[in-house]
């Protein structure tokens, strides 16, 4: 019987999604490059993908899949894993269970092949979360895992590859048993300094999963990851916060993280899939079983869904409506001094501001420049300007509407009336494309 989730949706029986790290613009890799992520994408999602459809489970899948990665070596991930400024490898990963919240790490490995199934057995096989250095080798010799001389690794310098790319590789699954996973292997840093642990081998910064909410994997800047918590920050936005798994995602990579810093792939419980990356690029994909099934170099708004209006999750900004406010107080400054030129500069410089008052639109920025002039021709007729009650709502992320009253002392007679600004954000700041406004009692004659 297929699930529905809250909003009465199908839900996926099984889904998947994976990722090869954020970085730079894959427009400007060669084709060689291109090739190489492509096919390592399709590979790693097309065996994920058969596993779950014959019944696989979570966690087995994101450990199958991540190997499948880590033996790739066009991804920063154990064969293919960058150097440290020493010029040695030194491997960080973790696996989370999210049916049992179990979880294993491992960091700054040396010499085994496949560090995420490593994590695996620290997870089921000592009381440990995190085993780092010359311990976590050790006990890969105890566990008879395959461990590989330096050499192996050093293959990075023979793929042809001189940008400073990450391609840490991550995969969350919801198997069909409504079981949740999530694991990360990663190289971490090119240049690192030996010693340096980043976020991948760290629960709750890179890795994590509750089958209460969500599987997730993040890759970058994984200094940025530990500070902010992130993966654990999106089960939480979820379980305290009520935001749906797009949201959480949203949020974290649009208000908490700079631009710039890395990506994140989530599954909720329900089988929402979500691919973020606010880096120029991402390489992901996604598979479940309705049969979608698809792999990315780099998504389109870094993979911010638009919502029903058209417009993305990410709301205006505090510092947004500083801004605005600032624009309008300097409004009534430059009105007070007699000055409409400068009263009019946030203002869209374009024919298509539009202008209503009275019952009557102008169109384009001179027109209502020059209307604006001919109605107050000094500072006399102009008088003392005050706004009142301002109110904002923002209209999406680049879109604020203002409400407030304005007042008029002119020759001790007090005029009164609303008005109503959209602004836009352009690359140069906030602009004014339209302003309503009316005279208390207004034009229709209401008081
Ligand atoms: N997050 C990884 C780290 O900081 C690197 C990456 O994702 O590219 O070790």
């Amino acid at each position: 019987m297929p699930l529905l989730n809250s909003s009465g949706n199908e839900t996926p029986g099984w889904a998947i999604v994976i990722h090869g790290g954020a970085g730079g613009d894959p427009q400007k890799w060669n084709d060689a490059k291109t090739k190489l992520r492509r096919t390592g994408l399709n590979r790693a999602l097309t065996a994920g993908r058969d596993a779950l459809a014959q019944g696989g489970n979570a966690l087995d899948t994101v450990e199958l899949v991540i190997r499948i990665l880590e033996d790739d070596a066009a991804f920063n991930a154990g064969r293919g894993a960058v150097l440290t400024k020493a010029g040695k490898v030194e491997l960080d990963a973790s696996i989370m269970d999210g049916r049992t919240g179990s979880c294993g790490a491992v960091a700054g490995l040396t010499a085994t092949q496949n560090p995420i199934s490593l994590a695996r057995r620290v997870m089921t096989e000592t009381p440990h979360v995190l085993l780092a250095g010359k311990g976590a080798d050790e006990f890969a010799k105890a566990q008879q895992v395959p461990l590989v001389a330096p050499d192996y690794f050093l293959s990075r310098n023979r793929v042809a590859d001189n940008e400073p790319h990450f391609g840490t590789v991550g995969c969350v699954v919801l198997d069909s048993k409504g079981d949740l996973a999530a694991g990360t292997s990663t190289g971490g840093t090119s240049k690192k300094l030996p010693g340096r642990v980043g976020d991948s081998p760290i629960v709750g910064a890179g890795t994590y999963a509750a089958n209460d909410t969500c599987a997730v994997s993040g890759t970058g800047v994984g200094e940025e990851y530990i500070r902010n918590s992130v993966a654990y920050d999106v089960a939480a936005q979820m379980r305290y916060a009520d935001r749906n798994i797009d949201d959480a995602v949203s949020k974290i990579m649009r208000q908490t993280l700079d631009a710039g810093v890395g990506g994140i792939i989530a599954i909720s419980k329900d089988g929402t899939i979500v691919m973020q990356h606010n880096t120029p690029g991402m390489s992901c994909g996604a598979a479940n079983s309705t049969g979608r099934f698809e792999t990315h170099l780099a998504l389109e708004r870094g993979g911010e869904p638009l919502k029903s209006d058209g417009n993305s999750n990410t709301p205006v900004s505090p510092d947004a409506e500083n801004a605005i406010s600032k624009l309008i107080l300097q409004q009534v400054v430059d009105w007070n001094r007699g000055d409409i030129d400068a009263f009019m500069k946030p203002y869209w410089h374009s024919d298509e501001l539009t202008f209503s008052s009275g019952g009557k639109v102008t169109r384009g920025y001179e027109k209502t420049l020059a209307g604006y002039k001919k109605r107050y021709p000094d500072k006399q007729t102009m008088g003392v300007l005050a706004f009142e009650k301002l109110e904002y709502q923002s209209l999406g992320s680049k879109a604020m509407q203002v409400l407030g009253i304005w007042k008029l002392e002119r020759d001790n007679q007090p005029l009164e009336g609303r008005f109503t600004l959209i602004l836009r954000q352009f690359p140069e700041g906030w602009k004014i494309v339209h302003d309503h406004t009316s005279k208390t009692p207004d034009e229709t004659g209401n008081p």
